[in-house]
């Protein structure tokens, strides 16, 4: 049976109340792209057709020439702080104040969730408001780091030990960051996962859905989870989850 855009919206509400309380959201690159940081798969748009970023962003390539890898990395990561969260980090934001939803795991470095005003996230693949020294691990402010690049000193080097500063992401070839390992813990438990703007390809993150007793798919493109969701729907990020807050806003039935 086809559902129009308001019935979709109902479906999903029935399910997030039906979850009582025990409802987390698993956001992707593709929750930030209304805010105008492209994703990495979405066709044409997404970085992967431009670079391979298992090569470019890997700890491999930091150790290997840390010069070349800021200079391909720094310009994207410090545009972050310019970029403002979008309906779909709000309407997020509104779905933990009431209490509908526990808390969002993201993918995501650019803090938009918290910047939206999520107070639990989970960041598994780390952020950059901090980056530390990869010999005797002193951090500091990731403006540190970028200051000295933008200032002609690149590589970014320790003031304390003159070792080689790394953001704090998780970079392809690192281990999982302690909040992966804090999200499946507090997954136990969870009723209902709402994935949105994610493609699902990057593990170990995207075996996530197996800890939820239901899942529901908020995404541009198909994913590999979409056959075993409890409800799919296709769109814009910012359309629907900002549909799902409004009805599930105190005092709407
Ligand atoms: P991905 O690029 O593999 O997939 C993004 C998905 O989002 C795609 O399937 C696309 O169809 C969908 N999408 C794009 N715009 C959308 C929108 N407006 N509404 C709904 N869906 C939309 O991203 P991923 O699964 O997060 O994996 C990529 C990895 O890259 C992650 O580890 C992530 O941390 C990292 N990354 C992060 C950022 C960021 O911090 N904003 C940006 C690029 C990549």
């Amino acid at each position: 049976m086809q559902m129009d855009f308001e019935e979709k919206i109902s479906v999903l509400a029935d399910l997030v109340r039906g979850a009582s309380g025990r409802t987390f959201a698993l956001t992707g690159a593709g929750v930030s792209t209304e805010s105008g940081i492209p994703d990495y798969r979405s066709p044409g748009t997404g970085l992967w057709t431009k670079h391979d970023p298992a090569k470019t962003a890997s700890l491999s390539a930091l150790r290997r020439d840390p010069a070349l890898f800021y200079s391909i990395n720094l310009k994207r990561w410090t545009s972050y702080s310019a970029v403002q969260p979008n309906r779909a980090h709000h309407a997020l934001a509104r779905l933990e104040k009431y209490r509908h939803i526990v808390g969002v795991i993201t993918q995501n470095i650019d803090s938009l969730h918290i910047r939206a005003g999520s107070k639990r996230v989970w960041e598994v693949h780390g952020h950059l408001r901090t980056c530390r020294c990869l010999e005797c691990h002193r951090q500091y402010s990731f403006s540190e780091l970028a200051h000295q690049v933008e200032s002609g000193l690149n590589p970014p080097l320790c003031s304390a030990c003159r070792g080689l500063l790394r953001p704090d992401v998780v970079l392809f070839e690192d281990p999982m960051s302690s909040d992966y390992h804090k999200a499946e813990k507090a997954l136990s438990g969870c009723q209902l996962l709402l994935v949105v703007g994610s493609s699902l390809q990057v593990y170990p993150v995207a075996g996530l859905p197996v800890f939820a007793r239901h899942v529901a798919v908020i995404n541009q493109e198909a994913t590999p989870w979409d056959e075993r969701a409890a409800l799919v729907i296709k769109g814009s990020a910012g359309d629907i989850l900002d549909a799902l807050a409004r009805v599930l806003e105190p005092g709407q039935g």
